[in-house]
């Protein structure tokens, strides 16, 4: 197991008039290679979760373990945590800042202290994962890019720390169809080619359907369903209680077919659903 958590709970402001749990009592294991969609409802703690798996958040108590270390202990090297698991937030264009694309992609090697070529030879590559051409955009300003392109820089930029978890939370939320299909396509391709184990937030159920091979529900703070990607969608009713619409699938379903593209053989069918 890449991933492994232990009963984990989260309270935010314990103590005070703002008490709120938000994570109950979670136990997780995520193999490597998998690719895991995260739904559930605004406010079913999903966010809250995966900021624990590279220690942006600690837990209130509970184990994460990652690659077979306690990331929970107090002598943890946070920073080859965080070069573990990759976290591309909600979006992560915000936090371009550098004149230059390349600038942006080598900001976080060149801060694990890296050689000068290596770098280079990161940046390079994580331009080329995302779908840019590298010579034509390095140089240009990020500022000017479209925003498929900009999130895709971002996602580069934490490419290039060449990642074994690349964790993605919400990476479509706000594009137009074509930086939305740019965006998805890219990671699709990520996880084919790269092998890269992927954990997917989306309250896309389109963006879920297409891509991802396992389904983890939050509910509440809880995980309420896991399992296949066509098992999971085939309990609509379940689905609907927990504010998920198979309605949703069932229609984008149909106009994903109806385009000629061809449904993934994991990936469950309208007919099934
Ligand atoms: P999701 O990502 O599924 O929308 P979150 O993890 O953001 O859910 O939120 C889970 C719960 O924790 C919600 O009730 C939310 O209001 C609460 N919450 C999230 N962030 C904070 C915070 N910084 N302070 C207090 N409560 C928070």
């Amino acid at each position: 197991m890449i991933i492994k958590i232990e009963n984990l709970n989260y309270i935010y402001n314990p103590g005070t008039p703002f008490e709120k749990k938000a994570l109950n009592n979670i136990n997780l294991d995520i193999a490597r290679g998998d690719f895991i969609g995260l739904i559930g409802h605004t406010g079913s703690g999903k966010s809250t979760l995966v900021q624990h798996l590279n220690g942006l958040i600690r837990p209130t108590s509970g184990k994460i373990i990652i690659d077979g270390i306690d990331i929970t202990s107090n002598e943890v090297n946070l920073r080859e945590i965080r070069q573990k698991v990759g976290l591309v937030f909600q979006y992560p264009e915000y936090q371009l800042f550098e004149e230059t694309v390349y600038k942006d992609v080598a900001f976080g090697p060149k801060n694990l202290g890296l050689e000068e070529d290596e770098i280079k030879s990161r940046v390079k590559k994580a331009i080329e994962l995302v779908g840019l051409d590298y010579d034509s955009i390095k140089d240009r300003s990020p500022f000017e890019l479209s925003g498929g392109q900009k999130r895709r820089v971002a996602i580069a930029g934490i490419l290039a720390m060449k990642p074994e978890v690349l964790v993605l939370d919400e990476p479509t939320a706000g594009l137009d169809p074509r930086g939305r299909d740019e965006v998805l396509g890219r990671i699709q391709s990520l996880y084919e080619e790269e092998g890269i184990t992927i954990i997917l937030v989306s309250h896309s159920m389109e963006d879920i359907a297409k891509l991802v091979n396992k389904i983890i529900v939050m509910y509440e703070g809880e995980i309420a369903m896991e399992g296949k990607t066509r098992e999971i969608f085939k309990q609509a009713e379940k689905l609907e209680q927990m504010g998920l619409g198979i309605p949703q699938i069932t229609m984008f379903m149909r106009q994903y077919k109806k385009k000629g593209n061809e449904v993934r053989d994991d990936i469950i069918t309208v007919e099934e659903a």
